[in-house]
């Protein structure tokens, strides 16, 4: 059994600590647990660990947890991965928010989903802030147009802050540039908007720091939690 303990609490100062330098209160930044690939013994650990927020990336890993997982232990499940438009009725079962939504027809989809029942749901749009082609998201020039079709026809859907990954093998700066952007963008948009969007979730294991530095309020962790993925 991994010692998630230890673990959990060095995160947790070097959170706290990363806060301080940028001036910021260490409560205002959630730790999401990125549970993919981990089992459910793992889960449990982290939960007696005092983690109540569970990420997974795919619909059909996480129906299989989520089905097993002891409801009396009350967790929040978030999706931070792509999510296809076939699933999404799926994904509205298992998750409280969905944190990557890219494109303008999946939120129609939830949207149709949602007004059957009434339901309302936070989401988070995810951008591509390093451009790598590889990576998921709106590109930041599509922002304006994602946001402003959910605004005028997904009345269900609440747009609570933007989500990003980092470039992979950057520099420091770089990382932090891409950071910056995501604010700036969160920044402009709610003004022109006129919207309260005070979520940024950004920051992984290898640069959750430097999230925190540029105004992250949601670090999603996994290998730092629970240790290399297979
Ligand atoms: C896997 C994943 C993470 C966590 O990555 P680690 O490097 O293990 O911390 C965070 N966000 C998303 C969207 C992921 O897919």
């Amino acid at each position: 059994m991994i010692d998630l303990k230890q673990r959990f609490a060095e995160i947790r100062s070097r959170i706290t600590e990363a806060a301080r330098r940028a001036g910021r209160n260490p409560e205002e930044i959630e730790l999401l647990a990125v549970t993919k690939t981990r089992e459910l013994p793992e889960l449990i650990e982290a939960w007696e660990n005092g983690l109540r927020l569970f990420g997974e990336n795919r619909v059909q890993e996480a129906v299989r947890k989520i089905a097993a997982w002891p409801p009396e232990r009350r967790v929040q499940w978030r999706l931070i991965g792509h999510l296809q438009r076939n699933k999404a009725r799926k994904a509205l079962e298992l998750f409280s928010r969905i944190d990557s939504l890219d494109r303008l027809e999946l939120a129609f989809d939830l949207q149709r989903i949602l007004s059957e029942t009434g339901r309302k749901i936070d989401v988070l749009i995810e951008v591509n802030t390093s451009g790598e082609p590889s990576k998921q998201g709106v590109a930041p020039d599509g922002l304006d147009g994602l946001l402003e079709g959910v605004l005028q026809r997904c009345p269900n859907l609440t747009v609570r802050g933007l989500m990003t990954l980092g470039p992979l093998n950057a520099d420091p700066g770089e990382v932090a540039a891409s950071f910056s952007r995501l604010k700036d963008l969160r920044d402009r948009v709610s003004k022109e908007f006129g919207l309260e969007m005070p979520e940024l979730s950004m920051g992984m294991s290898d640069d959750f720091e430097i999230a925190i530095e540029q105004g992250s309020t949601c670090v999603r962790l996994g290998r730092a939690l629970f240790g290399p993925r297979e």
